[in-house]
């Protein structure tokens, strides 16, 4: 066995410190998950949560209790929407098969789909899983330039298959990125210029390392590395042409970004002022649950692949899978959920920005549509804090509202919900996130200090949090070195301020 990094901690994964509270029959299941399925599985919060049901922005436990679900987009159009269930049991009951047969669902999709884009004349093709997409797309662009090079950003997140984990930053030290690959600093607001010079840097370094550039592989809306919904002076086109210019191509991922979440054009790219992609990856909201992922290529650059290669995803397109797709752009259009995605997300938008204003933790509120980013920051530094977005998240799922984090350092509050989410779910949102806020008054406010053994003063410079609200430090988040700085001589039991990287999988 070879020495490897540090495991990292998954942002909000759960790791075993909040057991003691769960309910009998959730830790069975724990206990059972745990000797049935793989290690390398991950359950969210402190204390994980069981669902039974799902309908519209909601989710049940098995007792009935209703969860606000501002977290999940792949039942984007809603859980257990009726159009896509019916339109899946209909199919499913009629005919299952496969692309090497003709059925007139998959072209008729594929027409619809296609429609959508704004890159020219272009083909579909379509994959289980936004991996497969990306996998795929790289093969084609590699087929095209003749090119090996990659480059993404700095903390991205493309996927599990080996070809595209090697191009996913976020998954850790463990999983290294491939040799042909150059991550960049992502577009962080006000850096954009900086961004584009990243991307002329990596491709200079591929080609003093002898590599030829192939693409370069963006998140729409660079959600692991943040939520950075900025497109400001244009500067996502500037790193496409940068790119063209060195034989390579542009591959838009639109896992997170695509079919209405970031608003009423339904595509994230098409908000990047000159932005066309060669190839635009899709997945995740495409079948509202069922696996069905894809790409668009413009003709040009597919032709190359499709000449030389066969592809044939046996369960990649099939009628089942189509129909909720096609049902998924039915319920878009007739319940205008791309456009509400706009409205309600601009008055979330503002509602967070006014509780930011007003609170020491909550720092930028950046988003587009229902995809919101919100930094959280310790007072007394302004650094990202990691501990207090974990404290909201699981404070908020205590209260039973479903958020996450994410961001290379695990700070960024990940609100990102069903499009059918209203003003009423956000009232209730910022409602909840507000009293979660009040928890986190300064330790010296709440009448804690030195007498409780805080060695460090006993105020926001000691970055510590009392841990009765959100439960003791896991063992294995305790710094373990003085390498935390001040902050490792706080009491046992207190969350401490740490600067360790996290995963973010999304
Ligand atoms: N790209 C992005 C931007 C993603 O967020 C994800 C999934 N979180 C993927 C690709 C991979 O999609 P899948 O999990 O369907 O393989």
């Amino acid at each position: 066995m070879t020495e490897s990094a540090p495991v990292p901690v998954m942002v909000n994964g759960f790791d075993g410190s909040g057991l003691a509270g769960l309910p009998a029959s959730t830790r069975k299941l724990i206990a059972r998950r745990e000797a049935a399925l793989g290690g390398a599985y991950r359950l969210f919060y402190d204390q994980p949560v069981e669902f039974a049901r799902g309908s519209g922005v909601h989710l049940y436990d098995p007792d009935g209790v209703e969860y606000l679900d501002a977290y999940n987009n792949v039942p984007s159009v809603g859980h257990s929407h009726p159009a896509v269930t019916s339109a899946v049991a209909r199919q499913l009951a009629t005919l299952n098969t496969h692309t090497r047969y003709l059925t007139d669902g998959v072209v008729d999709y594929a027409e619809r789909l296609l429609a959508t884009h704004t890159v020219g004349p272009a083909h579909a093709m379509f994959t289980c899983t936004g991996s497969e997409a990306n996998d795929l797309g790289l093969r084609i662009a590699r087929a095209f330039t003749g090119g090996t090079g990659v480059i993404v950003t700095g903390n991205a997140y493309h996927g599990v298959t080996a070809a595209v984990a090697e191009l996913s930053p976020s998954l850790g030290a463990n999983v290294p990125l491939g040799a042909h690959v150059r991550a960049v600093p992502a577009p962080v607001p006000g850096a954009e210029p900086d961004f584009v010079a990243g991307v002329a840097a990596a491709i200079a370094d591929l080609r003093r390392h002898g590599v030829r550039l192939a693409a370069f592989l963006a998140d729409s809306i660079f959600s692991s590395d943040g939520v950075l919904p900025s497109t400001g002076s244009g500067f996502l086109a500037r790193a496409a042409s940068l790119v063209r210019e060195a034989g390579g191509l542009y591959i838009a991922d639109e896992v997170q970004s695509g079919f209405g979440r970031t608003g009423s054009q339904l595509w994230g790219y098409q908000r990047h002022p000159g932005l066309v992609p060669d190839i635009v990856t899709m997945g995740k909201p495409m079948g509202n649950g069922l696996p069905i992922a894809g790409l668009v290529a413009r003709q040009p650059v597919l032709a190359e692949f499709g000449q030389r290669a066969r592809y044939f995803n046996t369960f990649g397109g099939n009628p089942v899978c189509v129909a909720a797709a096609s049902a998924v752009l039915d319920v878009l259009a007739d319940e205008g959920l791309p456009a509400n995605a706009s409205s309600t997300g601009e008055y979330l938008r503002s509602a967070l920005a006014g509780l930011a204003a007003s609170s020491p933790v909550l720092a930028d509120v950046r988003g587009v549509g229902l995809y919101l980013g919100v930094d959280v920051v310790w007072p007394a530094t302004g650094l990202p804090s990691a501990e207090l977005a974990g404290a909201i998240v699981n404070g908020m799922r205590a209260r039973r509202v479903l958020i996450s984090a994410t961001g290379p350092h695990g700070h960024v509050l990940k609100i990102r919900p069903p499009l059918p989410f209203g003003r009423a779910h956000a009232d209730q949102l910022t409602t909840v996130l507000s009293e979660v806020l009040a928890t986190l008054l300064p330790p010296a406010a709440r009448g804690y200090g030195a007498a409780d053994g805080c060695e460090c003063q006993a105020n926001w410079d000691c970055q510590a949090v009392r841990p009765s609200a959100f439960g003791p430090l896991p063992t294995n988040r305790r710094p373990t070195t003085r390498s935390a700085g001040a902050v490792d001589r706080a009491p046992d039991g207190w969350r401490i301020g740490m600067s360790q990287r996290l995963s973010s999988r999304t």
